[in-house]
């Protein structure tokens, strides 16, 4: 009787959950912003809306946080170097964020390096090698500790300019999730320039997997399953140039004031808040994978990928049955 039951059931099931699966609405938005291509795929009743109200609360923020665009709270912060300026609440809270970031990453993660950062051509678009007396003069002002807050205003000492460039995306997806969830969304995928957050899980219930990117060529080298999740990318392929056959890339050593240099090709973080993992991609990655180590084993509260130039995987023991190799390493090394 009961395996009766099962095999007539079974059918039906399928055909309800087809029927089911037919009736989710899904909406997906592909737009540039922050510098970069970004594409968000939600599911639900209220998706285009919803859709609608992220690109515009994106682009929102991409106005008020570049340090290119006139009149942003960041330029104006730059450009008045010396002088409390008022900016949005919001403003505050990101660089009160990314300074603790600053403080607890030791300066791995530091949001006044920008006068470095602008002097190589990153974000300007005109790149070039300063000299050794140019960056020198320019890490003295860099002191992140110098970035002061007061109610609704921030001053930074004359010469410094700020860059919240490394959490600025993250933070945008957190943004999303949270416009998402306001809507009744429970399930969404968004890929924020290299920056991938679901919200939930895929409408079938299954979990999203997510590609790692192969840093040196095209394609996956991993995959990982989540749900609910943030997987943040920070590597040295995405945005770099090439002078006299040597690549300098986007992310910066704040002690030597040039490209970072080290071990590893990219770290990604999987960890429930888009901005703390956007903050540590950046800081893991400066870092490099011995000091990365350490830190992780001091807080415990996200897990990582790394990928190095020995071509090695590492991945924290944490996420061990979510992950699938794609790629033949030469070594495996797991984190407990
Ligand atoms: P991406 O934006 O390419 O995803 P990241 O999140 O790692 O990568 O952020 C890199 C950006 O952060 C750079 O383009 C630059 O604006 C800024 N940046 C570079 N080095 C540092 C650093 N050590 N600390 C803080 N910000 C940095
Ligand atoms: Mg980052």
């Amino acid at each position: 009787m009961k395996k009766l039951y099962k095999k007539s059931s079974l059918p039906f099931l399928c055909l309800a959950l087809i029927l089911t699966s037919c009736k989710v609405q899904k909406d997906v938005a592909s737009f540039e912003a922050m510098n970069t291509f970004m594409t968000v795929q939600t599911y639900g009743k209220k998706a285009s809306v919803t859709n609608e109200e992220i690109k515009e609360k994106i682009k929102d923020l991409e106005n008020h946080l570049s340090t290119t665009i006139k009149d942003s709270d960041i330029y104006r912060i730059n450009d008045n170097s010396g002088s409390y300026i008022d900016v949005k609440q919001e403003t505050i809270e990101l660089i009160d964020f990314a300074k603790s970031m600053a403080e607890k990453t030791d300066g791995a993660l530091n949001p006044a390096l920008y006068p470095v950062i602008k002097a190589w051509g990153f974000t300007t678009g005109n790149y070039r090698v300063p000299d050794d007396e140019e960056i020198k003069e320019l890490l003295s002002h860099t002191d992140y500790s110098k970035i002061l807050i007061q109610d609704e205003k921030i001053k930074i000492d004359e010469k410094m300019m700020i860059d919240l460039g490394a959490i600025g995306k993250g933070y945008a997806g957190d943004c999303a999730i949270e416009i998402m969830k306001k809507n009744g969304i429970s399930s969404a995928l968004m890929d924020l320039g290299g920056n991938v957050q679901a919200l939930g899980v895929k409408p079938d219930g299954s979990e999203w997997t997510i590609g790692i990117k192969d840093p040196l060529g095209k394609g996956a080298v991993a995959a990982i399953k989540i749900k609910d999740k943030a997987v943040i990318t920070s590597g040295g392929y995405e945005r770099y140039f090439t002078e006299n056959g040597k690549t300098y890339i986007h992310i910066f050593d704040g002690n030597s004031g040039y490209p970072v240099e080290n071990d590893l090709l990219s770290v990604s973080i999987v960890c429930n808040s888009g901005i703390y993992g956007d903050a540590l991609s950046t800081s893991l990655f400066v870092m490099g994978s011995e000091k990365a180590h350490e830190f992780w084993n001091k807080h415990k509260d996200f897990d990582a990928i790394l990928i190095t130039k020995d071509n090695k995987i590492i991945y924290t023991n944490n996420i061990g049955d979510k992950i699938s190799i794609l790629s033949t390493f030469d070594q495996i090394e797991i984190w407990k």
